[in-house]
């Protein structure tokens, strides 16, 4: 079993190509990105946006459902493809996905899956658009057993930085018996990253203080 963050996110990675959906999202590099200065995780780039979200959102806790299901709509959406083309586009995701709430996109019909279809503000991929209905009405589920989406996840929260992939996978086996939908390992791993379950700055990062416990 891998023991340090560097050696997660390349499992990550490996997981990500044996399975062929190149996922290189949260903290996966994108080797022809430009650097950023050097002072922050290798895997962000030059591009304001993602700074900002590594500074301020990457591995903080998030609490509240809305974020929490905010986060599910756009790591399910990342799949394929790179982590900053999602983040450029999560005020039209916002906008196409009644500002994330998870009742509203419950009720999207067919009707609603075709104009998404059409939206140039987000990804249009059928399958991830039908996946995020399914997955909001599968997220109300869990609200309603566990009180909140954020009281379910605390049991995926690892006390050990090495225990994160076991979680991952965890969380991401109990989400399949729930029905979600494009919430694989790898991709539970990121969001689990994406809202402060896991944090695990590079090193070198001026951040790797706040880490989860190795
Ligand atoms: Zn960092």
């Amino acid at each position: 079993m891998v023991k340090d963050s560097l050696s997660l996110r390349t499992t990550n990675r490996v997981i990500a190509s044996e399975a062929k959906q190149s996922n290189t999202g949260n903290g996966l590099l994108r080797r022809d990105a430009p650097r950023n200065d050097a002072s922050r995780c290798h895997w962000v780039t030059k591009d304001q946006i993602y700074i900002d979200y590594h500074d301020h959102e990457w591995g903080k806790r998030v609490t509240d459902d809305n974020i929490l299901f905010e986060f599910l709509i756009l790591e399910s959406f990342q799949a394929g493809l790179n982590w900053l083309t999602i983040l450029k586009r999560r005020k039209g995701f916002a906008r196409a996905f009644a500002r994330f709430n998870a009742r509203k996109v419950s009720k999207f019909t067919e009707k609603d899956i075709k104009r998404l279809l059409e939206d140039e503000g987000i990804i249009r991929h059928r399958g991830k658009i039908e996946a995020a209905v399914n997955n909001a009405a599968k997220f109300l589920e869990i609200q309603k057993s566990h009180g909140s989406f954020a009281s379910y996840l605390e049991q995926y929260r690892p006390k050990r930085l090495r225990d994160a992939a076991t979680l991952s996978a965890n969380l991401a086996k109990d989400l399949k018996q729930r029905g979600f939908k494009f919430m694989g390992a790898t991709t539970c791993y990121a969001y689990m990253q994406a809202v402060g379950l896991i944090t695990e700055h590079s090193p070198e990062c001026k951040l790797a203080k706040r880490n989860t416990a190795a």
